[in-house]
């Protein structure tokens, strides 16, 4: 495809330093955007930004699960390039692994803190700023295959990324009267620091077992994968495109077992 999808846009990206984050904010780079990248982990976020030869990419130290951060971020993007035309919405956790009967309702409030309140938060300072400025924006949210399947993960990571798809569903008509378009991708497992620390293990074997589920074979899924569809949800060339889930997951969530 053919470089400057995103030429003069301003993109904030949250868990912007590492894995999907890391992957989108050079992608949008490459297109042309001017991106600020948040996250808690500065030492990764400030070399990922020294490591873009245009520039175009500044890092910005920003907990999502504090609100006041959340938008003093907004305003130092604004400062920085008078405008907000993307959010990507995308920093997460995967929080407990344990099961219903042994929850920790501590643990279970820390991943909702991050992966729906903080998510809340970003799109609520985001799409004011957008609001106030009339501008016709694109936010993009990281939801996950655990958005629309349950199974034996972790409870509350599938639930608060089904509570991320009612979150986009809910907002998409509101900010729709602005112009302001609200979707989600939502992947399957990829090898990031995410997946690969909370099961001790290395990238290969993620891949090697998410292959052997998808539908789709000869293909592994990456980062820039997903980085691809946020491309898309972000440029206007989906310029019709608001509510939607967009699903990159080699058709595992399709895939139908009636048939021996
Ligand atoms: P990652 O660990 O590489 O990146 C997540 C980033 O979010 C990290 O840089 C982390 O520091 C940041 N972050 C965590 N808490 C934060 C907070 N409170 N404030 C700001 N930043 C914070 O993992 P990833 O796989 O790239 O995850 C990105 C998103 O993709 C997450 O929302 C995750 O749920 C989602 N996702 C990942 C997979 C997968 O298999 N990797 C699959 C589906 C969905």
């Amino acid at each position: 495809m053919p470089k400057g999808r995103l030429e003069g846009k301003v993109a904030l990206v949250t868990g912007g330093a590492s894995g999907i984050g890391e992957a989108t904010v050079r992608l949008f780079a490459e297109h042309g955007a001017f991106v600020v990248a948040a996250d808690i982990q500065d030492a990764l976020g400030h070399q990922l930004a020294a490591s873009i030869p245009s520039n175009s990419v500044t890092y910005h130290h920003c907990d999502v699960t504090d609100e006041s951060q959340v938008e003093e971020t907004i305003n130092f993007t604004l400062q920085k390039h008078k405008t907000l035309d993307i959010l990507f919405s995308n920093a997460g956790t995967l929080g407990p692994f344990s099961g219903i009967l042994d929850l920790n309702l501590h643990e279970f409030d820390t991943t909702m803190a991050v992966n729906l309140r903080g998510m809340v938060a970003t799109i609520k300072h985001a799409a004011r700023t957008m609001v106030e400025n009339n501008v016709r924006g694109s936010i993009i949210c990281t939801a996950s295959l655990a958005a629309s399947m349950g199974g034996s993960g972790p409870h509350a990571y599938t639930m608060s990324k089904h509570a991320l798809l009612g979150l986009v569903r809910s907002v998409c008509s509101e900010l729709g009267a602005h112009g302001i378009r609200v979707n989600c991708v939502s992947p399957a497992a990829v090898a990031t620091p995410l997946v690969c620390s909370l099961f001790k293990v290395k990238p290969h074997q993620v891949e090697d077992v998410a292959s052997s589920k998808a539908n789709l074979k000869g293909v592994v899924l990456k980062a820039n994968h997903v980085a691809e569809a946020a491309l898309f949800l972000a440029s206007d060339e989906s310029v019709y495109i608001s509510g939607h889930n967009l699903v990159v997951d080699g058709g595992i969530s399709v895939v139908n077992k009636i048939f021996p």
